[in-house]
This record gives C-alpha cells, sequence and structure tokens, in this order.
C-alpha cells in the first residue's frame, strides 16, 4: 500500500466550519476553516486516500475534451474560448480568442450542446475559406481543375473526390498543422487523375506533396484527439 501523501491545493475560508476535499481539473483541492491545524488536515487526507486516488483515476482516464479545457486547437495555434450571456448564439474571432455568444434564452442544459455547434460552425466557416484556396492553389500547380469545394463533418474520412470534380474536406483538418491539410488537398485532387489508390496516384501526389507519408503518419497517430 502506498502511504505517501497526495499532492494538494490548500485554501482557508473564514466560512468554513469544516474541511472539505474535491477532485477538479486533475488535482485535489481542499477548503479548510480560517486557522485549522495543518496536521488535521493531512490526517483527512490520508484516511480519504483511496477515494481521492480513485477519482484523481477516472478523471485522467475521461480526460478532458477540447471544450472543457477552455481552448481548441486551429492549426499549429490555439485558441482561447470565452464564453459570454448575450441577446444571440453566435461565434466571433478577435486575435488568439474565439468569442462564443450564448443567448440567454437558451436552456441551462443546452449550453453545452450550443458551445459545440457555434465552435463547430466556426471551424466549418473557416476550412470552407481555406480548402477553397488551398485548392486554387494547388489545382493550378498540378495542371487540375476541380469543380466545387465542400466542408464536411465526416466521422472517418479527412476527404473525398467523386467522378464530377466535386471535392470534400473535414472540417477536422484545421486541427492539424497546415502542411498535413495541404497534404489532404493534394490527395483529393490526384484523385481526379486516378480515382483510386494505385502506384500512379501515390507518384502523383509525392510529386506535389513531399511530405505525404508525413502527413498520413501524423493523421494516423493524432485522429484520436482531433474532435471535439
Ligand atoms: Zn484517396
Amino acid at each position: 500500500m502506498n502511504s505517501e501523501l497526495p499532492a494538494y491545493q490548500l485554501k482557508f475560508s473564514a466560512k468554513r466550519r469544516s474541511i472539505q476535499l474535491k477532485i477538479q481539473s486533475g488535482q485535489l483541492w481542499v477548503c479548510a476553516p480560517a486557522g485549522c491545524d495543518l496536521k488535521l488536515i493531512q490526517q483527512l487526507i490520508m484516511q480519504k486516500k483511496h477515494w481521492i486516488d480513485k477519482h484523481l483515476q477516472q478523471q485522467q482516464q475521461t480526460e478532458a475534451g477540447w471544450l472543457e479545457q477552455g481552448q481548441i486547437p486551429f492549426f499549429d495555434d490555439k485558441l482561447q474560448l470565452k464564453i459570454v450571456q448575450d441577446s444571440v448564439n453566435q461565434f466571433s474571432l478577435d486575435g488568439d480568442c474565439l468569442w462564443l455568444q450564448l443567448s440567454h434564452r437558451n436552456k441551462m442544459d443546452s449550453q453545452h450542446k450550443w458551445i459545440e455547434k457555434l465552435v463547430t460552425g466556426f471551424y466549418m466557416q473557416q476550412a470552407q475559406l481555406w480548402f477553397s484556396q488551398q485548392v486554387l492553389h494547388e489545382q493550378q500547380r498540378m495542371s487540375l481543375q476541380s469543380r466545387q469545394v465542400r466542408v464536411c463533418n465526416f466521422k472517418a474520412k479527412w476527404g473525398s473526390c467523386d467522378s464530377s470534380g466535386l471535392l470534400s474536406f473535414n472540417w477536422r483538418l484545421l486541427m492539424a498543422p497546415a502542411w498535413v491539410a495541404r497534404y489532404v488537398v493534394v490527395h483529393e485532387l490526384a484523385h481526379l487523375v486516378h480515382m483510386n489508390h494505385s502506384k500512379n496516384f501515390w507518384a502523383l501526389v509525392a510529386e506535389f506533396n513531399s511530405d505525404a507519408a508525413k502527413a498520413r503518419l501524423w493523421l494516423k497517430q493524432n485522429q484520436h484527439w482531433m474532435q471535439l
């Protein structure tokens, strides 16, 4: 049995009459009455050690998602989420901050759904702009012509290309570094020539994107956290 005292954050409060323990943000927080004997606090922590260990472990296993962390990845950067109550539900980007306005008319238990909806809306909007621009650039380099660029909420793929020249991209690619997303653009454009993953297809991708192998590996290794 491990008898070591767990690390904890201690706060004294004049209003408290008893010692309170809670697990939050992966840490043990102790709130104690002002002037409370430190020995008493440590004694209580040791008594509750089993409960503390169990809950700390549980929290690590259900590692907080991006929204719970209050920040989201955006290419190589992180955007801080700033939530304010307002009369409408909408998002706006201001430097490194993504402001989320939540309507005070929203039901209390739907707030999280609204946050997710607004953040997804932000990604979709940015992805449409970014992929449209990248496709224009890359198709010129590759002497190809697509018909339309679309952003999708794919669950299990990064992009697609149909025989009519419609290219679709997963908005979650904006959580990856730009060089990774650029590879997917070249990949889908190459399907305008080869509607398969043949040797010739991969040769064409490699001709226009030297990061292809690295980017595929990156996506495989990181896809698990590329979601809200
Ligand atoms: Zn493909």
